[in-house]
């Protein structure tokens, strides 16, 4: 019954993290992950000043905690579980990253995507050092309270270490781990520090409303797909951008692709649905949906809930792969290294948008660019998330909702000015009345909305710094990224005088 319960809960998204990794592995004859980040960061690095010791000391990981969890299980025993947490750079704290729980999960894989998280925050310029932690089990061998031991014992590992606190190391969730898996780890910190220390709510983010998450957080990473994928095709500001890559203005009538149907690759689909784009392909890990006249998203993800897969939906095809279809977009959001040296010949698209981590091998990227593809590098455009961990932990410090206090006053001087113009307009011998206009024109910002629009604002303002460093050294999107987040970090280290000088 617990196992049944398991089963239920068990997210596409866990089912998908594995399946895509099974049949990825049999053609995976190239470099690591973890080797794969660092030819990017070597290849970014050789368009900067800053000197080698300098360049390593940024590259490489402050620390990574290895450790044993042991777990009792249902039937009595104990099962040990290797979990990790990598602290990427200290030279900003708190640290962010998720947490994976995959049965793939390894030390390198943990580090790879810490360098990323450091990378990333480093491109939005959300003020924290990168992390990442993982587990190395398969959830759906755990039943629900086996699950939740595994998370508690985790935590308290952590702490024991000082690998975690609102001012330390804050996870949040990634492949396999949701609001639930947030919410135990808040509470076990909670139980553990609760009466020290007022910020605990802020050890975690990713959590569930009632647990201090905020509005938002599920869908930030594809609506910041989204926002990245709107800037290149609809904003003058990426015109040149566009024009270099062949890629016609307007987001309306564009087809895309998802690899990959969980929260990220599901939500950007909705958004740029909702701005006429068609969505013609899905892969899972069971196959994939392709229909040139567009598939219903709301319908397909139904399906995909309903029957843990793609499998015998309308328009099935028992192909494994998406990326050969014809398409203007592909979001690749799903696991690392999916795009790789075999598949990406066969790509129509003339615009990736990075949702997963490390989707894209350093061959593939160098195919793809030859090819004169824009890729949207993940540290950018999937950061959304991340930015809006960033909101939830500022909430949670805060001890207040985003729009609480200010939203009556935005309300009553919004008012106060009309009443002004009114006034100024009657003087004048221009009468008008404004308190007929809808309430809606007055009232003040929801808490969504202000996670939306600054979501917004601080995606496309990386963009538009990433697009000038890009333009300046003459490189791709990807390199742009990197180095101009390269060169945040090195600041950072420069003014605290922390360099190997
Ligand atoms: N897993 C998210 C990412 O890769 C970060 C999660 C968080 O710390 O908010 O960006």
């Amino acid at each position: 019954m617990i196992r049944k319960f398991l089963k239920m809960r068990s997210s596409i998204f866990q089912k998908q993290a594995f399946a895509f990794s099974a049949h990825q592995k049999h053609e995976d004859d190239e470099p690591g992950f973890l080797e794969t980040v660092h030819t990017f960061f070597k290849q970014a690095a050789s368009h900067t000043n800053i000197s080698q010791d300098k360049l390593d000391l940024i590259r490489c990981p402050d620390t990574t905690l290895k450790m044993s969890v042991p777990v009792l299980m249902d039937n009595g025993q104990y099962k040990i579980i290797t979990g990790f947490r990598c602290h990427h750079k200290h030279h900003r704290l708190p640290m962010k990253g998720g947490t994976r729980i995959a049965p793939n999960v390894d030390i390198e894989e943990v580090e790879a995507l810490a360098l990323l998280m450091t990378l990333k925050l480093a491109t939005v310029e959300v003020p924290f050092g990168g992390a990442k932690g993982g587990l190395c089990m398969d959830p759906k061998q755990f039943s629900k309270t086996e699950m939740e031991r595994v998370i508690r014992r985790y935590t308290l590992e952590l702490a024991k270490y000082n690998f975690i606190g609102p001012g330390i190391d804050v996870p949040g969730p990634d492949v396999g781990t949701g609001e639930w898996h947030m919410d135990i780890m808040k509470d076990t910190y909670h139980t553990l520090y609760g009466l020290h220390d007022f910020n605990v709510t802020a050890v975690v983010t990713g959590k569930s409303l009632v647990a201090g998450g905020i509005k938002g957080r599920p869908e930030s990473t594809g609506l910041g797909v989204y926002y990245c994928i709107r800037n290149v095709l609809e904003r003058k500001e990426f015109k040149e951008l566009r024009d270099k890559h062949g890629i016609t203005e307007g987001i309306k009538g564009k087809t895309f692709c998802v690899q990959g149907f969980g929260a990220v690759g599901y939500n950007a689909a909705k958004f740029l649905i909702e701005q006429g784009a068609k969505l013609v392909g899905v892969e899972e890990f069971d196959g994939c949906v392709y229909n040139p006249n567009g598939i219903d998203v709301e319908n397909l993800k139904k399906y995909l809930t309903k029957n843990k897969g793609v499998k015998g939906y309308t328009d099935f095809v028992a192909d494994k792969h998406i990326f050969d279809k014809q398409c203007d977009i592909l979001i690749p959001a799903a696991m690392e290294k999916a795009i790789n040296k075999h598949n990406s010949p066969g790509i129509k698209a003339k615009l990736i948008a990075e949702g997963g981590n490390g989707t894209t091998t350093f061959e593939a990227d160098r195919i793809l660019n030859n090819k004169n593809v824009l890729i949207i590098p993940d540290i950018l455009c999937n950061a959304g998330g991340v930015t809006c961990s960033y909101f939830e932990w500022l909430k949670n410090i805060e001890h207040k909702q985003p729009g609480r206090l200010t939203m009556e006053w935005e309300k009553k001087s919004k008012l106060i000015l009309l009443e002004g113009i009114q006034k100024k307009l009657g003087e004048n011998g221009m009468k008008v009345d404004f308190s007929s206009l809808a309430p809606e024109v007055t009232r003040g910002g929801t808490d969504l909305e202000l996670v939306q629009t600054g979501l917004d604002s601080i995606l496309t303002n990386a963009f538009l710094k990433v697009q000038n460093v890009t333009k300046e050294r003459n490189v791709s999107l990807r390199l742009g990224a990197y180095i101009w987040a390269i060169e945040r970090v090195h600041l950072c280290y420069e003014n605290a005088g922390l360099t190997l000088k």
